[in-house]
């Protein structure tokens, strides 16, 4: 028999409370359409905490779509099913064509049957009970095992269909991004920012980028790497508009006039009033770094004082309290880390002081950043800006 397959996407309900609900369960399911028109057709739509994803030809590409919504942030588990129609004979036919294949290499199992369509003939126990003995039928090297199955083999009996399916995979969890405003991301071509756009998207906020070049002190080759790496933040935030900015006459400027010691923590001074502008300008509502506290010189908790007053807005930094080893084992779960560690130049990179500040003092700063038309050199680099639209391949 040929079985059809769908998939079953739960989002928890622990947080969705009144007008909340709405806006979440929109926004997720408006980011899955829109993943799902990359695999073909299908039909999405939900039902008691559940979003149905169902191939409708043969253009869908169901395995495609599987990966792609375990990418989306809401959705704690996705599971693969095999529809059968609401009779048990149905539901026995199928059992016996699609379960056993999951159970091959496995010692105990359960069956867990749910049923919400309440005028079905047979109670959840009585299908339990059925089910469980069909398998055993079929599967003989099994046995069950209510508290600790290795194995739950689940049969949902809903709407139009009944559902069977043998284990859930982990969803990305989170919140739909887009239900907590916009972000902008200073996406360097390193370890640490990629991660932190990553999880700000999961905690529900839209990305933009802000990007800062330095030609040709940083290479075309360098611009194409932080791209590919917008592109694999965008397969779990969706697409990024990723502005490019020159910081060279800017750069060239702060060793003309300004103490080598000082150049670092200038220029993410300018990096930041240039962020604090344009998100501004693109309506974001924070601003996002890769900031680890003690990481490097720039990231000492005086040097963040410095930079911070240039912005009026929230500045997210998911990364400030976690090690090395822990920001770069979440780059490599998003995929990011191979591409972060491509050894090209950063503008922070070229020029930087043999001995830079650690623990600067404010009004210091500031007395060589007089040195220069800060408002002026701002303009001036906030006027070298272009756009581009990154999306994933999915
Ligand atoms: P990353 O791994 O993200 O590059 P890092 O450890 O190299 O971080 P820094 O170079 O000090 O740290 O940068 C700190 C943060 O400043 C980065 O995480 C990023 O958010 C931002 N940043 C640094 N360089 C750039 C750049 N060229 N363009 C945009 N943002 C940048
Ligand atoms: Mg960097």
């Amino acid at each position: 028999m040929s079985i059809q397959e769908i998939l079953l996407c739960k989002y928890g309900e622990i947080i969705l409370k009144g007008a909340n609900r709405r806006t979440f369960e929109d926004q997720l399911t408006k980011e899955l359409r829109i993943r799902a028109s990359r695999h073909g057709h299908f039909e999405i739509r939900r039902a008691q905490s559940t979003v149905f994803i169902e191939p409708k030809d043969e253009t869908a590409d169901l395995e495609g779509m599987f990966d792609a919504a375990r990418k989306v942030f809401g959705i704690v588990a996705v599971g693969r099913a095999a529809v059968a129609e609401k009779n048990m004979e149905s539901i026995e036919e199928v059992t016996r064509a699609y379960i056993p294949a999951f159970l091959r290499d496995k010692k105990t199992f359960k069956v867990e049957a749910k049923r919400s369509d309440k005028a079905f003939a047979l109670g959840s126990p009585e299908i339990s009970r059925e089910i469980g003995g069909v398998i055993l039928s079929c599967c003989p090297w099994l046995r069950v095992d209510v508290h600790n199955p290795e194995v739950t083999v689940r049969v949902e009996v809903r709407e139009h269909n009944a559902y069977i399916h043998a284990g859930q995979f982990k969803g990305a969890g989170g919140l739909p991004v887009g239900t907590n405003g916009k972000g902008l991301l200073l996406l360097s071509g390193g370890i640490d920012s990629p991660v932190a756009g990553y999880m700000m998207a999961k905690r529900g906020v839209r990305l933009d980028a802000i990007h800062f070049e330095s030609f040709p002190y940083t290479s075309e080759r360098a611009r194409e790497k932080v791209l590919e790496l917008a592109k694999i933040v965008a397969q779990y935030s969706g697409p990024i508009n990723v502005h490019i900015i020159s910081l060279t006459h800017i750069q060239e400027e702060l060793v003309r006039a300004c103490e080598e010691d000082y150049f670092t923590l200038l220029l993410r001074r300018y990096m930041m009033a240039l962020a604090d502008k344009l998100a501004k300008d693109e309506e974001c509502n924070a601003l996002i770094t890769g900031e680890s506290l003690g990481q490097v010189a720039s990231q000492t908790i005086q040097a963040i004082g410095v930079t911070d007053p240039m912005t009026s807005l929230p500045v997210f930094r998911p990364c400030i309290g976690m090690d090395k080893e822990e920001i770069i084992t979440v780059s490599r779960h998003i995929g990011a880390f191979e591409t972060s560690i491509q050894p090209y130049e950063d503008c922070c990179t070229v020029f930087t002081p043999r001995h830079p500040r650690t623990k600067p003092v404010l009004e210091k700063v500031i007395a060589q950043e007089e040195k220069l038309d800060f408002n002026a050199l701002v303009e001036e680099a906030y006027a070298t800006r272009y756009l581009v639209r990154v999306r994933a391949d999915y």
